[in-house]
């Protein structure tokens, strides 16, 4: 037999029962999407089986005529996308991807100053348990009390500790970065102005968030959130933003990627990147990202008006940081809770957290996954409301029980994959 059901009806079970889950769980985690149908083709494609180490046109292998072509697609769409001068489209990740920005432009030992795992940056940007971390003299900051980042505290870390690299962007910050005040700090000790746009890069490529395109020397992204393509990892640049040392830094990069930390490209992916970029091209992305937005704004009202915090008062981009500090639930029983009413979050430490990580007093909350589904304003306001219905009530079975049926009449209405 060659279906899996009928091989291995075992793992067969488990796929179908996640996409059972995906069908009639609703999807909050800020970093998750759905990629379409053509892009699942991609990846289940025979390009699965080639080895194409290398570039197009210069490979270590015969054979990649094809290949060739995919990959040259993924380069030349994800440039236009960006207005990038310059795209890498083989990195296996987003981790990947930063750990080939770190090795190419930096010695270990140097100094980097990335936004702080607490306060909403990513592990890759120097966390003590990330290579990041390890390899690199990691000095972070964070945001203020009112939960936005402080220029001029980053400024006086960067002139305190002269960082060989700044590194901009986030996992859980939802407003509006100054990359030109960053680079202008960068600037200023002589750093490269790396940015990390993983999670609002679906939003860059619409315009309805800034792009650190022109600003940051080197950009990289994961290509599985916002931007709603196969999981991965790109890096980007603009040869304007990156000034003289634009083709020294291309060159390092290439070389880092390939034969650095990785070998073979995984071919099926990158064509499955070439079909995202191409569907991130079409007009319908740019109102799809526009109502990604509004959708966290509707929601963010709404836990606001419940009597909840969000962290910096609001959003403007796809996700919030609920803050339930004295509130008399952490982000651990929250979350268990919201996934027995199957809402789907994640637990995510808020600034000056009194609870571990593994527990944290907030949540993390976004609209992607949702928009994806078809849900606008008053779905999310609904939505809102009864993940509000757990929070004040996470130990009360009929509350969730109630949601529960709430949600899944909610997610039959919005099918994803119909
Ligand atoms: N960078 C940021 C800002 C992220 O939020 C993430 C994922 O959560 C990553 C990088 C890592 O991406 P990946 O999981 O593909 O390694």
């Amino acid at each position: 037999d060659c279906t899996i059901e009928g091989f291995d009806p075992e793992l067969a079970k488990a796929i179908a029962d996640e996409a059972r889950r995906q069908e009639d769980h609703v999807e909050l985690i800020a970093s998750e999407n759905y990629a379409s149908p053509r892009v699942m083709e991609a990846q289940g494609s025979v390009l699965t089986n080639k080895y194409a180490e290398g570039y197009p046109g210069k490979r270590y292998y015969g054979g990649c005529e094809y290949v060739d072509v995919a990959e040259r697609l993924a380069i030349e769409r994800v440039k236009q996308l960006f207005g990038a001068t310059y795209a890498n489209v083989q990195p296996h990740s987003g981790s990947q991807a930063n750990q080939a920005v770190y090795l190419a432009l930096l010695q270990p030992g140097d100094t980097i100053l990335g936004m702080s795992l607490a306060h909403g940056g990513h592990l890759t940007h120097g966390a003590k348990v990330n290579i990041s971390g390890k390899l690199f003299n990691a000095v972070q900051y964070g945001v203020n009390d009112a939960g936005l980042i402080d220029y001029d505290e980053v400024q006086r870390l960067a002139t305190e500790h002269k960082p060989k690299m700044l590194v901009g962007g986030f996992s859980a910050y939802s407003q509006v970065v100054d990359w030109q005040r960053m680079r202008q700090i960068a600037d200023s000790v002589g750093a490269i102005f790396f940015v990390d746009m993983a999670h609002v890069a679906g939003l860059v490529a619409a315009g309805v968030y800034p792009s650190p395109l022109p600003h940051a020397h080197v950009i990289t992204s994961t290509t599985h959130k916002t931007l709603r393509g196969p999981r991965g990892g790109i890096i980007v640049a603009n040869r304007e933003a990156m000034g003289e040392a634009g083709e020294e830094i291309e060159k390092k990069l290439q070389s880092i990627v390939f034969p650095g930390i990785q070998g073979g490209p995984l071919m099926h992916v990158i064509a499955a990147k070439a079909v995202a970029f191409k569907e991130a091209l079409e007009p319908d992305f740019k109102t799809y990202q526009q109502q990604v937005v509004r959708n966290a704004q509707a929601m963010a009202k709404t836990i606001i008006e419940r009597g909840y915090k969000i962290v910096s008062g609001g959003t403007q981009n796809h996700l919030m940081l609920v803050d339930m500090i004295g509130k008399g639930v952490t982000g651990k029983d929250a979350e268990a809770a919201l996934g027995k009413a199957h809402i789907t979050v994640n637990k995510n430490a808020v600034p000056n957290d009194p609870q571990k990580p593994f527990v944290t007093s907030g949540l993390r909350v976004g609209t992607p996954a949702v928009t994806s589904r078809g849900y606008k304003e008053a779905d999310c306001v609904d939505l809102a409301n009864w993940l509000c219905d757990v929070l004040d009530a996470p130990g009360d079975e009929a509350v969730i029980a109630a949601v529960r049926g709430k949600v899944e009449a909610q997610c039959k209405k919005f099918p994803v994959y119909g």
